[in-house]
């Protein structure tokens, strides 16, 4: 064997190790990302969020509980959902419990821990995930840390400087001597302390290592309990203005959770423009809340009430996913149309009976990732203006002996319905929560639609008509034709050739759906949904 053929076969195996080495890393990486997929199964996952005082009533005291909650999940479960996010159920002065006094213990108004272990049980039997709210920006002034550094600076003699070894609790919050933008007196001190959102809400110094060591405890805590994720409150406010630290803080949380528990999720609530979420997409972090999408101001009802185009909302979500996907591979969406904090979507549109409250909610169930809906929006509730009517007493019935029905938030206003009690709507097929119920099944039907990423139909987009592919490389593609408008639409679907059958039609109203010759015809705000033959 001549040394050139010798250095040839060299070469040739070097090559081809090379491109085994190349392809089992490629592989691997699929596996990787296939195995993290069907790990986490959040790719698809359809969540309730639940503002727990106003939601069941199971004592008879008014208030909502863990077991109110527990005797609706039949409810839950039927409408298809999947997963349950509860506002904060921990000790708190507040109706709202967004400050919290003690992360590892529920409130007494809501049950004990043994409820909410039961809950935990009641729900994991029915294939539901758990999703607890993190509030980690701040605490409560009552909170123990807070008050034991309180009374330290209280017995500080003037002129002192604190010392951490004499009370580790100095650190935990961000007091300074200044009066700093953002910042409370503390009565009777010489300092004051940051408190970003309100005087009795002290922001936690996110800095400490011995803050961080609390967090990392309070996740194991709960995890350990069996819950499935976090949601994170007010992200933004971590360090205000400040991404890069934010994002850092982020990375933080996702990888300390995930080295707890490789399967929890978490989605953060980062209430700002698309730019600065997928900035903080780079964390890491599983989920961001689709803002920009949400609310009376945001793409859906701008698209709804006609500043938008229909075209806008799909080009939309193919800016988001791109972005999102670009800064975490690994993203999982998180659309939502309403929140607690914001004006119920049946507000938005007054002169509406219906048709319109039902799209916008279709629009935002029918965008990849885990879909959120707000207690109460599956029946059109109403509620604007301050936070507590926001947060009324889901509708059970009209009857004012219902055992269900909450009191609400104190200072709530007397909220006036546009749409029937659930007791009525669940016998009406019309009714928004058959809609609900029936957008919702079609979500859970075809896989593609929360887990694969949106390709914008142009031949059929235009001002009226929103249309788009949903490809997966495991499910199979549909294609989702919506009718944004109050006029019929008609659409010419030759360019599809013979390759996609009708499959679903969502139909706000009695008209239906015809598809003949390749055209598609299709009453005011209605939704086609097209597979492959
Ligand atoms: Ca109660």
């Amino acid at each position: 064997m001549s040394v050139k053929h010798c250095n040839i076969k060299k070469k040739l195996r070097i090559s081809i190790c090379v491109l085994l080495c190349l392809m089992l890393c490629l592989s691997g990486c699929r596996a990787d990302r296939a195995s993290k997929a069907s790990r986490s199964g959040d790719s698809c996952r359809t969540v309730y969020e639940i503002f727990v005082c106003s939601f069941c009533d199971s004592d008879g005291d008014g208030i909502g509980d863990l077991n109110g909650v527990r005797s609706k999940m039949d409810y839950i479960s039927d409408l298809g959902f999947d997963a349950i996010w509860l506002t904060p159920v921990h000790p708190s002065a507040t109706y709202h419990k967004y400050d919290v006094d003690d992360y590892r213990a529920i409130d007494p108004s809501f049950g004990t821990m043994e409820d909410y272990e039961a809950l935990l049980k009641e729900c994991h039997d029915k294939g539901i995930r758990v999703y607890m709210d993190l509030v980690l920006n701040h605490t409560s002034e009552e909170h123990e840390w807070f008050r034991a550094a309180s009374d330290y600076l209280h017995e500080l003699p003037s002129g002192w400087e604190p010392d951490t070894s004499y009370c580790k609790y100095f650190d935990y919050y961000n007091f300074s001597r200044q009066a700093l933008d953002g910042y409370t007196y503390l009565e009777g001190t010489e300092w004051f302390y940051e408190a970003g959102f309100w005087s009795e809400m002290p922001d936690l110094n996110l800095s400490s290592e011995a803050v961080r060591a609390e967090i990392r405890d309070i996740m194991a805590f709960w995890l350990d309990k069996g819950v499935d994720g976090f949601r994170l409150d007010a992200v933004t406010a971590y360090y205000a203005n400040d991404t890069s630290a934010n994002t850092e803080f982020l990375r933080y949380l996702k990888e300390t959770a995930r080295s707890i528990d490789p399967e929890c999720y978490i989605v953060g609530e980062a209430w700002t423009d698309r730019d600065t979420i997928a900035a903080l997409y780079t964390s890491g972090i599983d989920s961001l809340f689709e803002f920009p999408f949400a609310g009376e101001g945001g793409l859906i009802a701008r698209t709804l009430n006609g500043s938008s185009r229909a075209s806008d909302y799909v080009d939309g979500m193919v800016w988001a996913e791109d972005a999102y996907g670009r800064a975490n591979p690994g993203y999982t969406g998180a659309p939502f149309y309403t929140n607690h904090d914001m004006n119920r979507s049946a507000s938005y549109y007054p002169e509406d009976n219906g048709p319109v409250t039902k799209m916008a909610y279709a629009m935002s169930l029918l965008m990849t990732g885990n879909a959120f809906v707000y207690y109460g929006e599956e029946i059109g509730m109403e509620g604007a203006g301050k936070d507590e009517n926001k947060r009324a007493p889901m509708y059970w019935s009209d009857d004012n002996e219902d055992p269900d029905m909450c009191a609400g938030p104190p200072d709530a206003d007397e909220v006036q319905m546009k749409f029937p009690p659930l007791a009525d709507q669940i016998k009406d097929k019309q009714s928004v929560y058959s809609w609900f119920k029936e957008v919702i099944r079609v979500r859970n039907a075809y896989p593609a639609i929360s887990s694969g990423t949106t390709e914008k139909a142009d031949f059929i987009c235009d001002d009226d008509v929103a249309a788009f592919f949903r490809r997966s490389d495991t499910e199979e593609d549909v294609l989702i034709v919506m009718n944004l408008r109050g006029q019929p639409a008609r659409k010419d679907l030759s360019t599809l050739g013979k390759d996609f059958r009708l499959s679903e039609m969502l139909c706000t109203g009695g008209e239906k759906i015809t598809y003949k010759k390749s055209t598609v015809t299709m009453p005011a705000y209605s939704i086609a949904v097209f597979t492959r033959r």
